[in-house]
């Protein structure tokens, strides 16, 4: 009897094997995750819903103040020790190699369940042009996962170091366009497609906002029945009027791919109290770019 396996096959599964078996590791060994977890897996949640198909869930996570508030600005992150540099990176954080390019890290930071961040080896800055290969490569082989990609001024903590960052799938991520924000969906089967009409929708993007070093972007990539997802919100701002506001008009809201695709992230739990629809509604007019 032959037990034929193919390799596409066998690597998906090892990954995602590596990869939980990384966690357990580092959950009993990185005092730091292991806390870390157990508060994600105490936050508060509520979910607000527009219709059936567009709804947000607001996460209460004091944890993330750090990239909610960071300083991304030159002289700063020139000064500081990049975070993602193999040097700076926590002596107890463990790797796993992906495609020899990239390292996958435990999120000491967590959203999602199974929060991973990849770095590429070199400090390089945040450019998804042409990385998008490598996007769709990581979202295959980590189908039970969504693969995420904040822009150096829409999200993203380490600008200067390209990185994505992945974590399980669940609805409210994979949402695609509606009314609260604009969404623009690829799918193909095919890689090389998919990396082709990533390019025109770059173009396209490029050519609204001349001046910027990348059209500013989120971007989420999954894979699903034999489809490669692209689900890219293009921006217009990286933060909203609320979080330079002071007293009850502030909300410290930094929005990233998460927050763009419905996972609204708050790190002061009056925020997480007082948000509410019409605050949504223009928070997401603030930062959205409108395609039309
Ligand atoms: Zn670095």
């Amino acid at each position: 009897m032959f037990i034929i396996v193919s390799k596409n096959y066998e690597d998906k599964m090892n990954l995602q094997a590596e990869i939980k078996s990384l966690f357990l590791n580092q959950q009993n060994n990185w005092i730091q995750l292991r806390d870390a977890i157990e508060q994600l897996n105490r936050v508060k949640t509520k979910q607000i819903k527009w219709d059936d198909n567009t709804y947000v869930t607001i996460q209460f996570n004091p944890s993330r103040i750090t990239s909610t508030a960071a300083n991304i600005d030159k002289k700063h992150l020139s000064e500081r020790p990049c975070f993602l540099c193999e040097d700076n990176r926590p002596t107890d954080q463990m790797s796993i190699p992906f495609i020899k390019k990239y390292v996958i890290l435990c999120n000491p930071f967590p959203i999602l369940k199974n929060h991973l961040t990849i770095a590429l080896h070199s400090h390089v800055p945040q450019r998804i042009r042409n990385k998008i290969g490598d996007m769709l490569i990581l979202s295959e082989r980590l189908d039970d996962y969504i693969v995420f990609y904040n822009g150096p001024k829409c999200g993203a903590s380490a600008p200067d170091h390209f990185h994505f960052q992945a974590g399980l799938k669940s609805g409210v991520l994979q949402q695609e366009d509606n009314d609260l924000r604009s969404c623009m969906t690829i799918k193909s089967e095919d890689r090389g497609e998919a990396i082709e009409l990533f390019e025109e929708v770059y173009q396209y993007l490029s050519s609204l906002q001349p001046n910027e070093e990348e059209p500013m972007m989120n971007v989420i990539s999954y894979y699903e029945k034999g489809l490669y997802n692209i689900n890219i919100f293009p921006r217009k701002q990286h933060r909203p009027t609320q979080y330079y506001n002071e007293g009850d008009a502030k909300i410290l809201i930094s929005p990233g791919a998460l927050d763009m695709a419905g996972l609204l992230i708050t790190v002061r739990e009056e925020d997480f109290i007082k948000i509410d629809k019409s605050e949504i509604e223009d928070i997401y007019n603030q930062v959205s770019l409108p395609i039309i």
